[in-house]
C-alpha cells in the first residue's frame, strides 16, 4: 500500500487471547477454568510467558519471574513451551488471514495488521472481515482471537485491546476524532511507565489533553516522540502495512451451504476454485511455486490437508489427483469446504534460481 496520505485505510489489527495458555487448554481441556502459566521453571530462574486469565486474577503476568508467579498463586500449573505447537498454530491463523489479503504484517506468533482496504471479501467491510477472521480462527484453530478495525494501525492496535478477550472493537472515521480524545495516554504504543508519570505530573491524562500543547511543546518536553505524540492524539498515523516477510503459501477455499455428498460434486466445484487460485497467484510477483495441496473439511468438522512437490503452474489434475486421495480419508463422509493452494520456495531455495540483476 502506498504512504499516500489521503487514502483512508481499513486496517485490522488481530491478536490471540493468551495464545501459549489458550492452546495448552485446547488441548488440555481439564485445565480449563484453572489458573495456569506456560514458561520455565522456578528453580532454573525461569520466566512466565504467557499465563491464563484464571492466572492473570492472581497478579500473574508475562514476563514475571516464575518463583514471583508461584507465590502469588500457589495453585498455578506450569507448562513447559511447546513451541512446535505455537507455531503450527501461528501458520494456520496467518494462512487464514491471507484469504482475505496480500498485505499482512504478523508483529508475532499470535498478532498482525491486515490491510483490507482492497478487499472484497465480506462485500469490503473490515468489520465482517474481522469477525469472520474470529469466527474461522475458532472453528479451525480452537483458541479465540480479539480484532480491532480502524483507519489506521494506532488505532487498529488499540482496539483489539478494547474488549480482550474474545473482543472486537470497531472505530469508523467518523467516530476517530471523539475515540481519541479521551483515550488515555498509557494506551499509547511507545508511552512507558516513565513517559505517563512525566504526563501525569504535566496534568495530562489523555489524547485530549495532548492536544493542548502544540508540537513544539510537545517536542520540548519529550523530544523526537513529541511529533510522533502531536500526530497519535490527532488519530493520526500513516505508516503502511509493511508486508516484508514473504508469505509461505497462498490458498483459497469455500465453504458450501450445502454438504457435497460425493468426490463427483467435489470435483464439479473444482474449476471455479482453480481459477480463483490462478488469479490470486496473478497479482503476486516474485514467487516460485514448490507445492500444491488441497484442503477438505468434512461435515462432521474434521479436516484434512493432502500436499505434493509440484513446481512451476499449478494443475488442475493434480489437484483432481490430491482430491481423490482427500475424499477417502472421510470414509464417505459429505464434505463441507474445499480448499486448493500452492506453497512457495523459500527464499534460499529461491535465491539460486534469480539472477543477480533481473
Ligand atoms: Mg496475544
Amino acid at each position: 500500500m502506498s504512504e499516500d496520505e489521503t487514502l483512508i485505510r481499513k486496517i485490522i489489527h488481530c491478536d490471540a487471547d493468551c495464545f501459549f495458555a489458550a492452546l495448552e487448554m485446547r488441548d488440555d481441556p481439564s485445565l480449563v477454568g484453572r489458573p495456569i502459566a506456560v514458561g520455565g521453571s522456578a528453580d532454573r530462574r525461569g520466566v512466565i510467558s504467557t499465563c491464563n486469565y484464571q492466572a492473570r486474577v492472581f497478579g500473574v503476568g508475562s514476563a514475571m519471574a516464575t518463583a514471583t508467579a508461584k507465590r502469588l498463586c500457589p495453585e498455578l500449573i506450569l507448562l513447559p513451551h511447546r513451541f512446535e505447537v505455537y507455531k503450527q498454530a501461528s501458520q494456520q491463523i496467518r494462512d487464514i488471514f491471507y484469504q482475505y489479503s496480500d498485505e499482512v504484517e504478523p508483529l508475532s506468533l499470535d498478532e498482525a495488521f491486515i490491510d483490507v482496504t482492497a478487499a472484497d471479501a465480506c462485500r469490503g467491510s473490515a468489520t465482517l472481515i474481522a469477525e469472520e477472521i474470529r469466527q474461522r480462527v475458532f472453528d479451525e484453530v480452537g483458541i479465540t482471537v480479539s480484532a480491532g478495525v480502524a483507519p489506521n494501525k494506532f488505532l487498529a492496535k488499540v482496539g483489539s485491546d478494547w474488549n480482550k478477550p474474545n473482543g472486537l472493537f470497531v472505530i469508523t472515521p467518523p467516530e476517530v476524532e471523539d475515540f481519541v480524545k479521551q483515550l488515555p495516554v498509557t494506551k499509547i504504543y511507545g508511552v512507558g511507565k516513565v513517559t505517563a508519570e512525566k504526563m501525569h505530573r504535566l496534568g495530562i491524562y489523555n489524547c485530549g489533553d495532548l492536544r493542548d500543547l502544540n508540537v513544539y511543546q510537545l517536542s520540548e518536553r519529550f523530544g523526537s516522540f513529541g511529533l510522533r505524540l502531536h500526530q497519535l492524539s490527532h488519530g493520526i498515523d500513516h505508516r503502511p502495512v509493511k508486508t516484508s516477510s514473504r508469505r509461505k503459501s497462498l490458498s483459497v477455499e469455500h465453504t458450501y451451504s450445502l454438504d457435497l455428498p460425493s468426490i463427483e460434486d467435489c470435483l464439479q466445484q473444482l474449476p471455479e476454485l482453480f481459477q480463483q487460485l490462478l488469479e490470486r497467484l496473478g497479482k503476486l510477483e516474485g514467487y516460485g511455486v514448490n507445492k500444491q495441496f488441497v484442503k477438505i473439511k468434512f461435515n462432521n468438522f474434521q479436516s484434512t490437508t493432502i500436499e505434493c512437490i509440484a513446481q512451476g503452474a499449478p494443475r488442475i489434475s493434480v489437484c483432481r489427483e490430491l482430491f481423490r486421495q482427500a475424499f477417502t480419508r472421510g470414509n464417505g463422509l459429505p464434505v463441507r469446504l474445499l480448499g486448493l493452494g500452492v506453497r512457495f520456495k523459500t527464499e534460499s531455495m529461491q535465491s539460486i534460481q534469480l539472477p543477480l540483476f533481473p
